[in-house]
């Protein structure tokens, strides 16, 4: 398989080629913990899921990083607001590591609920500050940085290449608004690479440093961490576009100054998830979670199904019609594949017409990730007359390696639903039970719920009357 990416940095699509061959270095910015993911931040690692698996299919190694933010940064990109990690515990009344620890888990959880394959490495920045401390002094050393009301600053002047990717306008910056956000900062794009003074009294994260007790700046640890387990010269990386003007913009700044070399050949970015009302946002408090999906009925594949269904590269407008669209595409594409009737495809040996489907598919993933016209060719496929249903399964699971929509075990799901009973024939069993109790009649009343029982249907008695539920 011959990959092209659209690369951020450049705005082209170019193809794909490692560093060293047959290897792929990754690095994904992943969640700062201080509350839960909402459904848009889980889209970037939906679709690095998928760049990581179709990667692996084609044969890479791949080596697969991602941060962990749990320690404070604050609720704006540049370095003004206020400290989310402080923000949440105080209004949770929880300390700030315990905050982080509730919410990193969280995260897991919804990955793994996701089908995301977990990353090589998740790396937490709490223990990498030693790292971060050494390419500040290495910064430092270089004549990147100078000090100023207690903190470190990156000079982005002494950067030539400062904005190069995002396209930045210095000039326009110097003279925008911006200027007065801080006024120890002496160019307005300069960023802080280790606080000794924060703006909001004490900090409960803090350590030392050769610059005094404080902590790091949002940026420096993506750098730190992805040179320390990918080296200072790697392959993709990846993150939302919401990141490409400050935290990538600043990544790159720091990351070529310390190390003196290109940092990354591979930007890919994730354009956003939108509500219908407008932009979700963690700070703001108004976003929906995957357990929200959960809650109103949906399994979390439903949205893996929903995210597939459009370009990563496109703005994805959520909508509850939509997600029940998707959720209703997922299920019938589940009966539709159960309906062919093959137990066991494993051993299947493809026809010159399968290999051209194949083909196709891997040229839709391989071309900058086109997950709708892989959807697209599971559908044809389906419709296919000529590929008998054993290729045709076995075709549509090996393209589930990499779509990562657990049809397999999907067909089993929906083989145990098709096996329990409706829902009303099951209220109407509760109505016998109940009858049978108030005549006395005890051996029939267990006998139904025996029955149920036998059905994966657990009967649970209150004194608001009796409720079910699905073992
Ligand atoms: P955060 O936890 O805020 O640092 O965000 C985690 C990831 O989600 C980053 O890669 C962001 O760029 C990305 N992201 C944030 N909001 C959205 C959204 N609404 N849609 C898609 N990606 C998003
Ligand atoms: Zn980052």
């Amino acid at each position: 398989m011959e990959f092209r990416f659209v690369n951020s940095d450049g705005r082209k699509e170019m193809p794909f080629e490692p560093i060293e061959p047959g290897k792929v270095g990754i690095y994904c910015c992943g969640p700062t913990v201080y509350n839960y993911a909402h459904i848009g931040n889980l889209r970037p690692y939906t679709i690095q899921d998928v760049l990581v698996r179709a990667l692996k299919y084609g044969g890479f190694e791949v080596n697969h990083v991602v941060n962990i933010t749990d320690v404070g940064h604050l609720t704006s990109d540049g370095d003004d607001g206020e400290d989310k990690m402080i923000k949440a515990a105080r209004e949770k009344g929880m300390s700030v590591w315990d905050i982080a620890i509730f919410f990193t888990k969280a995260f897991y959880n919804d990955i793994d609920r996701l089908n995301i394959q977990r990353p090589s490495r998740f790396s937490k920045a709490t223990e990498h500050i030693e790292d971060m401390i050494s390419m500040v002094k290495t910064l430092e050393d270089k004549g990147f940085t100078y000090q100023a009301g207690g903190n470190v600053y990156f000079d982005t002047s002494q950067f030539k290449d400062y904005g190069k990717m995002a396209n930045l306008d210095m000039d326009a910056l110097k003279h925008g608004a911006r200027v007065a956000v801080d006024n120890n900062k002496k160019n307005p794009g300069d960023f802080v690479l280790w606080f000794t003074e924060s703006k909001f009294g004490k900090q409960a994260m803090t350590w030392d440093s050769p610059w005094g007790v404080g902590y790091p700046g949002w940026h420096i640890e993506c750098s730190a961490m992805s040179t320390k387990y990918l080296g200072p010269h790697f392959d993709i990386h990846c993150g939302g576009v919401d990141h490409i003007p400050v935290h990538h913009t600043n990544e790159i700044a720091q990351s070529e100054a310390a190390n003196g070399c290109k940092w990354v050949n591979y930007w890919l970015h994730n354009e956003f998830i939108i509500m219908k009302s407008g932009k979700m946002s963690k700070s703001k408090g108004n976003f929906l979670t995957l357990q929200s999906l959960i809650d109103e009925g949906y399994e979390p594949l439903d949205y893996r199904y929903f995210l597939l269904g459009a370009h990563y590269r496109s703005q994805l407008i959520f909508s509850w019609e939509s997600m029940g669209a998707a959720k209703s595409a997922r299920k019938s594409l589940i009966r539709k594949i159960q309906n062919l009737g093959v137990t066991n495809s494993s051993d299947v040996g493809l026809s010159d017409e399968g290999k051209i489907w194949l083909e196709q598919f891997e040229n839709h993933i391989s071309q900058d990730l086109n997950t709708p016209r892989c959807l697209a060719d599971i559908y044809g496929i389906l419709k296919y007359p000529s590929l008998d249903n054993r290729e045709k399964v076995y075709l549509i699971f090996k393209m589930d390696e990499i779509l990562g929509l657990d049809l397999e075990r999907s067909i089993e799901a929906l083989e145990v639903e098709d096996s329990l009973p409706m829902d009303d024939e099951i209220t109407k069993l509760i109505q016998e039970r109940y009858e049978a109790r108030n005549n006395k009649n005890f051996a029939q009343a267990d006998e139904i719920r025996d029955k149920l029982l036998k059905q994966g249907i657990r009967l649970v008695d209150s004194p608001e009357g009796t409720r079910w539920e699905k073992i």
